[in-house]
């Protein structure tokens, strides 16, 4: 058991299952104040697939169909990723075993690079993942004592603008710096949350707007996808 002793801070960054940390901390005997925010289903579900980066892929590639939004992101010289986010009643289990079929029966009906990474790399379904798209937003404060949060815990994103993880890294820098210039803890955490919370709520509103555009294109047929995508982006690039 971690021990939080007088001059430290308990800095936890338990992913979107932070609030289940926060009850066995409080379980153990902290003095936590658990705020029920439970995450929402966007109604989308992704799959992901890293693949060898062939020469076409060279820049974030989209593609969609009817029923969903295929893309590909080059993640290194030699590798890249596949997603595919399609609209998934969440109760819907599916077996690991069958996750390729079922992605080649989503990709069927694309030719270009999807088509051609269905057909060259979508076979071994150990290496599919298959995710539900969740959000959350928790007003501040994003601590309890000294005990504060980081990341999905507090911030979790749907993955339609690719910030999820880079925004749980900014958590980590402007918390390090709160600590080093403010004289307490707890006008730290303040000025930390303070710091980040308009940021991530923009990251994780725009995700879940693109979000719902991609499952009902029609309905939201004024979305301005790529409108949001610079805007968002443009912030992205602003300091911290
Ligand atoms: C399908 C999908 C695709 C995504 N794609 C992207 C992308 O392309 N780019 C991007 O930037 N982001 C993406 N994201 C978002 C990104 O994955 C998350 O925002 C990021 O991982 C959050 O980091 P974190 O450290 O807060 O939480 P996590 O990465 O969830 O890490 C939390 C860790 O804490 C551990 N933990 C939980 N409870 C306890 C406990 N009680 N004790 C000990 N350990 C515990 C968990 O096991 C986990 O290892 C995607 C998300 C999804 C769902």
């Amino acid at each position: 058991m971690v021990e939080v002793s007088q001059g430290e801070v308990l800095v936890v960054g338990a992913g979107i299952g932070g609030l289940s940390t926060a009850i066995a901390l409080r379980n153990v005997g902290y003095d936590v104040n658990v705020v029920e925010i439970r995450p929402t289903y966007l109604g989308q579900s992704a799959f992901r697939l890293n693949i060898p980066r062939d020469p076409e892929i060279d820049r974030i590639i989209l593609q969609n169909d009817p029923k969903g939004m295929a893309g590909f992101v080059p993640i290194g010289p030699d590798l890249a990723y596949i997603f595919y986010n399609t609209t998934w009643d969440k109760d819907v289990r599916l077996d690991r075993n069958d996750l390729a079929e079922v992605l080649r029966e989503h990709l069927a009906p694309f030719g270009g690079p999807a088509g051609r990474v269905r057909d060259k790399y979508v076979d071994d379904p150990s290496r599919i993942m298959f995710h539900p798209e969740e959000w959350l937003i928790a007003p501040p404060p994003w601590h309890s004592g000294r005990i504060v949060l980081i990341g999905d815990a507090v911030h979790a994103v749907t993955p339609h603008l690719g910030q999820g993880a880079a925004q749980a890294i900014e958590d980590g820098v402007v918390l390090a710096e709160c600590l080093a210039y403010h004289d307490g803890h707890e006008e730290a955490f303040r000025a930390y949350a303070e710091r980040r919370y308009e940021r991530c709520r923009l990251i994780v509103e725009s995700s879940v707007r693109i979000g719902e555009w991609e499952m009902d294109p029609a309905g939201n047929g004024d979305f301005d996808h790529a409108g949001l995508t610079q805007h968002v982006l443009e912030a992205m690039v602003q300091p911290i």
